[in-house]
């Protein structure tokens, strides 16, 4: 059977590697870590996971907490924007299985209690791990021996071995100094309009300033929230670093939200950290390589998910792209049956998975700049129109939808009005 070679134990190398091994494959992951690092390391994103990814990860068998974790039931957007918008605009949408929606189900799994599980998941089923740190020496080495070799190494040192490719990036600099803080003990969503969400999602931003939003999450010790800033660099909520201890950081957190997201202060004041290590902070910029790698050997490795198509975390896609990807490239390895992983092989998987991501990339690339008129109106009409609201919502899992509407003000003009106009006659009926 065809021999495997991935690098890196995170989402994406993950679920290839399970999906492989089940058909048979001869499959071996390279982690810098082992699953006991994982579990007892620092947290490393808020991991929110939508519909699509959610169904691939059952078609891989990787559903492992749906009897245990409850989904989220609700999703709420607040732009608190005074000089962009004359006032606040709110919109929501309920969603989950507790409001007959189950086919809605949006969830957040600690990757420290994900990836360990699924490790020993992947070997139960007679995949092999190899801990060490991988370099292009040991790709080469991996070379010799597989058929195939994935890079899916995230934001490690060694996707930098990819080429970037500069027509496809946006950005040369990290548009968001990011921080994360996993807490108990915060109280339940009230919208604008009057709703309860338990096991709610809000998403805040104020233009100039940055993005505060906070979900529902299971986490080592059991269910828990997860607040991530979203700082404009060098701005008033660039205040974040583990440097200063957990208690100096968790403060310098709910001094942003009480400064910026009063509102989000009222849920969180008496919340607190899960664990020390429990808070992250960190900045990149959002970068798209070529996937073919060329070895010195002059053998090829291909790089997948954020080691190629690295997105800011502001619409929370990286690990819902990761289990794309990962379908994408599981699906291409098992129809190419005995032929050459060749580098066109590579070129053609990643442009099948690009249709894709462009979307998503261009849609989380407009929410790192001032939004533009197609984008304002939709969020004012979203405020008076719950269905352009999910409409928008919607997107999270499929950024295509939100295409040509996002970027084109004549087209947004007319999805508004239809959607206004289908609301009228329901009320109407
Ligand atoms: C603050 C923040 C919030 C986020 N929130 C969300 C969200 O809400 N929703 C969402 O979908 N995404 C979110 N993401 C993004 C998401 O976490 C990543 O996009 C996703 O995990 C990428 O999956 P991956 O398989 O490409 O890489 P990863 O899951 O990062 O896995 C890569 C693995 O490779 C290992 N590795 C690296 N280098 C080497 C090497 N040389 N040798 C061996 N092993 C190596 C790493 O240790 C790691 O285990 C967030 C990210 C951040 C930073």
């Amino acid at each position: 059977m065809r021999k495997i070679t991935i690098v890196g134990a995170g989402q994406a190398g993950l679920m290839i590697g399970v999906g492989l091994v089940r058909k048979g494959y001869n499959v071996t992951i390279v982690s810098d870590r082992t699953p006991e690092e994982i579990r007892n390391g620092r947290v490393t994103s808020s991991q929110a996971m939508q519909p699509t990814p959610n169904a691939y990860e059952r078609e891989f068998g990787l559903r492992l907490w749906e009897q245990d974790y409850h989904p989220w039931d609700g999703v709420e957007f607040n732009v608190l924007s005074p000089e962009v918008f004359d006032k606040q605009y709110s919109f929501n949408a309920a969603i989950g299985p507790t409001n007959g929606r189950p086919d809605w189900i949006v969830e957040s799994i600690d990757q420290r209690v994900k990836m360990p599980a699924w490790i020993y998941k992947f070997e139960e089923l007679g995949g092999k791990m190899l801990y060490e740190t991988a370099d292009m020496e040991a790709l080469e080495r991996y070379e010799a021996e597989a058929d195939l070799v994935l890079v899916a190494s995230g934001k490690g040192e060694i996707g930098k071995l990819l080429e970037r490719d500069d027509e496809k990036c946006t950005f040369d600099k990290p548009m968001r100094a990011l921080g994360l803080a996993y807490v108990k003990g915060m109280k339940p969503v009230q919208t604008k309009d009057g709703k309860t969400f338990n096991r709610g999602l809000t998403w805040n931003g104020v233009p100039g300033v940055g993005e505060y939003f906070v979900c529902p999450a299971l986490t080592t010790s059991g269910e828990c929230e997860i607040m991530i800033f979203e700082g404009i660099p060098g701005g008033p909520m660039d205040i974040l670093d583990t440097r200063d201890g957990p208690g100096k950081y968790f403060e310098n957190c709910l001094k942003i939200l009480k400064e910026f997201f009063p509102h989000e202060y009222e849920r969180s004041k008496d919340c607190v950290l899960t664990d020390d290590l429990g808070i992250i902070s960190g900045r990149f910029p959002p970068t798209i390589r070529k996937p073919v790698m060329r070895l010195h050997n002059g053998g090829l490795a291909m790089g997948v998910a954020d080691a190629v198509c690295l997105n800011d975390p502001i619409t929370g896609q990286g690990s819902c792209n990761a289990s794309k990807f990962a379908k994408v490239t599981y699906d291409a390895i098992i129809n190419h049956g005995y032929r050459d992983f060749d580098a066109d092989w590579m070129q053609d998987t990643f442009d099948t998975y690009w249709k894709m991501a462009k979307p998503v990339v261009d849609w989380t690339n407009s929410m790192l700049v001032e939004p533009q008129p197609a984008q304002m109106k939709l969020m004012i009409a979203a405020h008076d129109n719950p269905k352009v609201g999910e409409f928008i919502i919607r997107g999270f899992d499929d950024a295509g939808r939100l295409m040509p509407y996002w970027f084109d003000e004549a087209a947004a003009d007319q999805l508004i009005a239809q959607l206004n106009d289908e609301t009228a006659k329901e009320e109407a009926a």
